[in-house]
């Protein structure tokens, strides 16, 4: 303990949803040796900064499906983080891979709430004390409860997540006297994260993930503070705070997001060895043409191009994606195989199923009428189909998919071969 009460200093540097993008976005944006120099550029005699990761380090690109995301962790190995937590999709693998992730990175990987049976933990430890400015700073990792509907039973067995602010709440309590100050590192929902702030006064400073979408400012409620940036790695986080070592609490920050641009910073040299290392490996596979696209795609749109060739390959009548599945844009001009890997980096396999026109979901209907005593075909994902009733699937119970018309991501590449033009 301190023998007076002060203030000193701590920045943390903070990044989320990095989601394995090791190259630079098709705009130029991110990419991890760019990431790496800026990282580096702002810790440059910086005696009070920590780098945090809130999740979802995997999970999104051809290097990572195909070797199963290790190697976005072993690149990740080069950014320098002081401690991270575990996201959804680091889970997408199955969890053996997510333990090896956290024996692969050479940094703490902890979570509060993330338990299998008998209540046992995860991840070594829920939280990491770092000593910093003389600070000791803890970080207690989260997971979000909404884990079981993001996951399937296969993936995670007995592994799940327990309530994530009495985990956290509890940690932190029994952190109070022998730290300075509690930070939550959370891959968290939007409630979950709204939760936090209102309830759990012993938590001042929440650094968060799992919203792709940054923050356009920090939220703040009763003197405590949430910062999140985007995802992808298009931006990296930098909250400095004032911390109080009486209240174990910031008596002011300030906080900036700070663009990833590698046309405005030279990339870390030793980082992109790496990338390309990896992405060597998988370049022959990905980097083949497949179509010409007139225009540039949003997701919502890709959604329905999705939905189209699962229709147009499998002859379903109906057919549904979430649209939490669909992962990138695409842009205008020549497609590769890589820009469908990106959208669709999930190893999902398309289902299908006959239903009478009653029992079709309507989410999947939309404004079309059918007979309700005719069949149907419709096709989903494995996913969607093990996930069915959870709102942003089809809110259906008990629909079984038993047709199997392969893996999504080739049935993808089939329809855009043939198609050619994307218009
Ligand atoms: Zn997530």
């Amino acid at each position: 303990m301190p023998l007076v009460a002060e203030v000193r200093s701590l920045t943390i540097l903070h990044t989320n949803d990095l989601h394995a993008r090791v190259t630079a976005l098709d705009d130029g944006r991110g990419g991890f040796a760019a990431l790496a120099a800026v990282i580096r550029k702002q810790r440059v005699q910086c005696s009070d900064c920590v780098l945090l990761n809130a999740g979802d380090l995997v999970q999104g690109s051809p290097i990572s499906t195909v070797f199963h995301g290790l190697p976005v962790f072993e690149i990740a190995n080069l950014l320098g983080f002081d401690a991270a937590t575990l996201g959804n999709h680091d889970f997408d693998y199955g969890w053996i891979e997510a333990r090896k992730f956290i024996h692969t990175a050479n940094y703490p990987i902890v979570s509060g709430n993330l338990v299998g049976a008998g209540g046992r933990l995860f991840t070594p430890k829920p939280y990491v004390i770092l000593r910093v400015n003389g600070l000791r700073v803890a970080v207690i990792g989260a997971m979000t409860e909404e884990l079981s509907t993001l996951s399937t039973p296969k993936l995670m067995e007995e592994w799940h997540a327990v309530s994530v602010i009495e985990a956290a709440r509890k940690y932190a309590a029994a952190l109070h006297d022998r730290t300075d100050l509690v930070v939550l590192l959370g891959h968290i929902n939007h409630v979950e994260e709204d939760r936090f702030l209102s309830q759990a006064t012993e938590i001042p400073v929440l650094v968060t993930g799992h919203i792709h979408g940054g923050l356009e400012h920090e939220v703040s409620r009763n003197g405590r503070v949430l910062v999140r940036v985007r995802g992808y790695g298009e931006e990296l986080g930098r909250l400095e705070l004032a911390v109080d070592t009486e209240k174990k609490a910031p008596v002011s920050w300030t906080w900036k997001r700070l663009p990833v641009d590698g046309r405005e910073i030279e990339p870390a040299g030793d980082v992109a060895v790496q990338v390309n290392r990896w992405e060597d490996e998988v370049s022959k596979q990905v980097d083949q043409p497949v179509a010409v696209s007139l225009r540039h795609f949003e997701p919502s749109e890709i959604k329905r191009l999705i939905e189209q060739a699962m229709r147009d390959e499998t002859g379903a009548d109906f057919a549904f994606i979430n649209q939490g599945g669909v992962r990138d844009i695409l842009p205008r001009g020549q497609l590769l195989v890589r820009h469908i890997w990106n959208i669709m980096p999930f190893d999902n396999r398309v289902v299908f199923g006959k239903f009478k026109g009653r029992d079709l979901p309507l989410v999947v209907l939309g404004d079309q009428k059918v007979h309700p005593e005719r069949e149907y075909t419709l096709a989903v994902s494995d996913f969607t189909a093990a996930n069915q009733s959870a709102n942003e699937q089809l809110r259906s119970s008990g629909l079984r998919f038993s047709g199997d018309g392969g893996l999504l991501r080739d049935v993808l590449v089939n329809w855009f071969r043939k198609k050619g033009v994307i218009e």
